[in-house]
């Protein structure tokens, strides 16, 4: 995976232009409404031998106050989350600000490692202005010109050297490629779950950079959005949006409907009303996700209603007992809790969507592979025993299935002798193995045993 850094400090230090100078091309930015934060952009930044990923947080500080808002937070927080280095920008010309030192404890509180850059050192005048930020007290110091592209050779190598980077090799190049690709989401649930809710929440984030684009059918519609910079196409909208003037054949086939969806897509974003608890249909509609193997998130709808007076923790605790027994065959999935219609935890939800992108790109080497399961079969024999005429692993192998879908599903192919002997139950315990080891959230994956016997 491809570094993270982003670009923080309050508004006019020169954020965007550190940004396009990183980039090697100018990206435009899309401003909304006055009063509400920019959008957060991200982009490879190729100039040195190893690449990394930079992110704008145009949001940061833009605060009138001195203390930072609970909006602004949120929208840092996330940031700062994702981010593996930050980039901390000030102004030589205008100095210290209040800001700035509310910025800088911010900071310093993420324990992650900021570069303080002293922008706007055009001139050797003005770059000892940059010793007064010295009493920050942040090791790593650049001064730099954004404007004139000055200092950002040593500012790139700077921040290599930081997180260690090697040069970027081929894998990671195809991971960056494939990271640019769409990643098809298909938002599938019951009558009443809040698909259309969600649907409108994620397209009227702040973030989200929206076009429609014509299905292959009448019906299908599909919708493009960007957010964080990163590129979705959430499939088969057509029935969720024009819901209002559907209501006298209410989603007449939505099981029919969302298997269309589910496998059209990369990623199935399966919406449970968690406050009315799961139904039958629910389960109908994530058994299908289960056959149809694809990656999967348990999106837990109208987190509000569901025992709004109990402790934060106790409900977190709660739901996801009750989940999980609900849902035990689709262990894979992991569990978000979100508000559509409040628009709370859409960020969180991208998050672990993310999470599910990057993680299914972890690969088990062969070598690897065989080690582990030699290890738990020797350790575990249970019900293969230890005879002669007992199953004997030779030799187990990855392949990637799901052509054509970004994000690939394994298919872990074992060969043995005797391979009749490897009964269901251990059989689950070694994908047990498995998943403990690889870690691909929402990721499901295929075992199957070939030989003789
Ligand atoms: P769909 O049939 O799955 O598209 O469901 P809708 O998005 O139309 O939502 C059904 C109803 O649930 C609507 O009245 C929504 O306002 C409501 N709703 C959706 N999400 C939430 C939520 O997170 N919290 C609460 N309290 N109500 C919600």
């Amino acid at each position: 995976m491809l570094k993270t850094v982003a670009i923080v400090g309050r508004p006019n230090v020169g954020k965007s232009a550190l940004f396009n100078r990183l980039a090697g091309k100018t990206i435009s930015i899309v401003h909304d409404q006055a009063g509400v934060t920019r959008d957060r952009i991200v982009a490879q930044c190729r100039r040195g031998p190893a690449w990394f990923e930079i992110m704008d947080t145009g949001g940061i500080g833009a605060s009138t106050d001195d203390v930072l808002t609970d909006q602004v937070q949120t929208e840092a927080s996330i940031a700062l989350d994702v981010a593996d280095l930050l980039l901390f920008v000030v102004d030589v010309v205008d100095g210290i600000t209040t800001i700035d030192q509310s910025l800088a404890r911010e900071l310093r509180r993420t324990n992650k490692p900021v570069i303080l850059v002293c922008n706007k050192a055009d001139s050797p005048k003005r770059k000892l202005n940059a010793g007064e930020f010295a009493r920050f007290g942040f090791a790593d110091t650049v001064e730099v010109s954004a404007a004139h592209g000055l200092g950002i050779d040593d500012l790139v190598s700077l921040i290599s050297t930081r997180l260690d980077l090697k040069e970027t090799t081929e894998t990671e190049e195809a991971i960056a490629r494939q990271n640019s690709r769409p990643l098809k989401l298909a938002i599938v649930g019951r009558p009443n779950a809040g698909k259309s809710s969600l649907v409108n929440a994620i397209l009227g984030q702040d973030r989200a950079i929206v076009s429609d684009v014509a299905g292959t059918t009448r019906d299908a519609l599909d919708i493009k959005a960007t957010y964080n910079g990163k590129h979705y196409q959430l499939i088969d909208t057509a029935g969720i949006r024009r819901r209002s003037n559907l209501d006298t054949v209410v989603e007449i086939s939505s099981v029919d409907r969302s298997l269309q969806s589910i496998k059209r897509a990369d990623l199935c974003l399966l919406v449970i009303d968690c406050a009315a608890g799961a139904k039958m249909q629910d389960r109908k509609i994530a058994q299908i996700i289960l056959e149809e193997r694809k990656p999967c998130i348990l999106v837990m709808n109208k987190w509000d209603l569901f025992h709004p007076d109990a402790k934060q923790k106790d409900r977190i605790e709660h739901l996801d007992e009750i989940m999980r027994r609900e849902f035990f065959f689709l262990n894979y999935a992991p569990l978000v809790a979100i508000s559509a219609k409040n628009k709370d935890h859409i960020g969180k939800l991208f998050v672990q969507i993310e999470k599910v992108r990057n993680g299914a790109q972890n690969r088990i080497s062969t070598g690897a592979l065989n080690r582990l399961l030699a290890n738990a079969i020797e350790n575990t024999p249970g019900a293969l025993g230890r005879s002669t005429h007992s199953f004997k692993l030779l030799y187990a192998t990855q392949v990637n299935e799901a052509e054509g879908f970004a994000i690939p599903v394994p298919h872990f192919v074992l060969f043995a002798n005797r391979a009749s002997k490897l009964t269901e139950s251990y059989m689950r315990y070694l994908e047990k193995v498995i998943r403990d080891e690889w870690d691909a959230p929402g990721v499901p994956f295929k075992m199957s045993v070939r030989g003789k016997g």
